[in-house]
Order: structure tokens, then sequence, then C-alpha cells
């Protein structure tokens, strides 16, 4: 059989105070996996593992931004006393914060880079040791990476933003060339429109009417719905590794 619960599994899931990181969180500790909840939002944190802990589950809530260092090497030192090493990472955290490029908004071209790609790299070197050492010792190890549909289709305003989640997809492929071969799974999901607060920290009116014409048109998947591909994943024989997912409201060409 090619599935397996996720019962004894360890896992980290950053950004998980809202959107696609809080569903999957709550979808992993459904099937049986012990949480780790990472984001800035401690309040958010502190319901969603209650929330889980009321539905039968195991949830640890941390504060951590991955856009510090230190923040994220405690977070994970945190974990270990409460869980001990993990198997399972989900990278999710991220910001979207389009504009024209001829803007030259440093700020949050800044913020992004150091958000998507740089706090990514962060979490992966914080849990990397752990992933290898689950592997080497034959349990099921995976590293999964949110990026976006964005990774591959331009859009007008999201240069930025996508040149961050193509850094994510190359480091995915990179990462499965050195991670695989040790028997830990690489994933990267690229989910086109989907519901959350994503865009609630775009600061320009023109903008943020340009995404609701698109949410108009093409409608949005649920954030449950990207939780059940990344459970979907996580799930199958340690062997299996479906390595690279698009995953897009089917209006969405
Ligand atoms: P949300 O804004 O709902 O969630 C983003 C999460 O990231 C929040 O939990 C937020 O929590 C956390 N976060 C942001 N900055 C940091 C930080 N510095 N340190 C730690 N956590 C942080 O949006 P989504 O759920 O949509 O976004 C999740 C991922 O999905 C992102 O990587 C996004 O790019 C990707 N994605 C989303 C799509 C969509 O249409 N919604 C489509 C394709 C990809 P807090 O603020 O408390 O730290």
């Amino acid at each position: 059989m090619s599935y397996t619960d996720l019962s004894g599994r360890t896992a980290v899931v950053t950004g998980a105070a809202s959107g696609i990181g809080e569903a999957v969180a709550l979808h992993l500790a459904a099937e049986g996996a012990r949480v780790a909840l990472l984001a800035r939002r401690t309040d958010r944190l502190d319901a969603l593992a209650e929330k889980i802990a009321a539905g039968g589950g195991r949830a640890l809530a941390v504060a951590a931004d991955v856009t510090d260092d230190a923040s994220v090497q405690a977070a994970r030192d945190r974990i270990h006393q409460a869980f001990g090493p993990v198997d399972l990472v989900v990278n999710n955290a991220g910001v979207m914060l389009p504009n024209p490029v001829e803007e030259g908004r440093l700020d949050e071209w800044q913020r992004m880079l150091d958000t998507n790609v740089a706090g990514v790299l962060r979490v992966v070197r914080a849990f990397s040791a752990d992933l290898l050492a689950a592997a080497a010792g034959g349990h099921t190890a995976d590293l999964v990476n949110i990026s976006s549909i964005g990774a591959h289709i331009p859009f007008p305003n999201y240069a930025v933003y996508g040149a961050t989640k193509a850094a994510v997809t190359y480091l995915s492929q990179s990462l499965r060339g050195e991670f695989g071969p040790r028997d830990v799974r690489v994933t990267n999901i690229e989910p086109g429109l989907t519901e959350t607060e994503l865009k609630s920290h775009i600061d320009s009116a023109e903008l943020t009417g340009q995404l609701d014409g698109m949410l108009a048109e093409v409608g949005a998947l649920s954030a449950a719905e990207v939780a059940d591909v990344v459970a979907y994943v996580t799930s199958r024989a340690r062997h299996v590794n479906l390595r690279q997912i698009m995953v897009l409201p089917t209006r969405q060409a």
C-alpha cells in the first residue's frame, strides 16, 4: 500500500498563523502528525494550537520570524525540547507585495527577498540535519516548499514576487538533487490563486482591484484544498516523491 498516515511524524509549518500554513497544520495534525506552528502572530498560533488540541491532535505554537536567523534557530531549539527532531518541514511563510518595478520599492523587494527566499534558506539550514538523520535512520523525511505558479508565468507588477518564487522552485530542484539520493523527499508545490490573507498586505487600491478582478474571473482554491495536496504528497510510501506540483483553479489558464 502506498499510503501511510502521519502518526509518529513530527512536522514544522512556517507561516501557520493564517491561510495555507494554518490549513496545512490542521490537516497534518488530523493525519496524526505532531505539528510545530511557526509565525510572528503568537495569538493566532496559540488559537490554532488550542483548536488542534481540542480535536485530539498535538501542536506547539512557536513565535518565529523567518527573516531573523536567531529567531529561526531559537524556534528549532524549542521544537527539539518539546518534540525532538523533526521529519517533515513545510516552508510556507511568504509575502506578496506587487508593484511596478519603475517605482523602485526597495523596501518591499527586500521584504519579499528576505522572507520568500532567504527565509526558506534559513529554515532549510535549521532543519536539514534533522531531515537527513531521519532518512538515514530509515524514516520518511519531507521538505515541502510552497512556491507559486508565478514562478513560471509573469503577471504585470509581480516581477519581484515572481522572481522570489522562481528562486524557490529552482532551490527545490537543486535540493532534490542534493537530498533525494539520501532519501529525503523534496516537493515543490506551485499553487494558483488561493483565498487567504496574502492580498491584504497590498497597499495600493489599484493593485488590489487588479487581483480582485482576477479572482472574480477565475475563482480561487481554498487554503484547505492546497493543504490536501501537502497531506497527499507527505503520506505516500517513502520511496515515492511527487517532486513538482502545480495546483490551480480550473479556470486559471
Ligand atoms: P497568508 O498571508 O494568509 O499567510 C502567510 C503566512 O506567512 C502568515 O501565517 C504569516 O504569519 C507568515 N509570515 C509572513 N512573514 C513571516 C515572517 N517574516 N516570519 C514568519 N512567518 C511569516 O498567505 P498565504 O497562505 O496565501 O501564503 C502562504 C504561502 O503561499 C506564501 O509563500 C505565498 O507566496 C504562497 N502562495 C499563495 C498563493 C495565494 O494565491 N494565496 C498562490 C501561490 C502561492 P505572521 O504574519 O503572523 O508572521
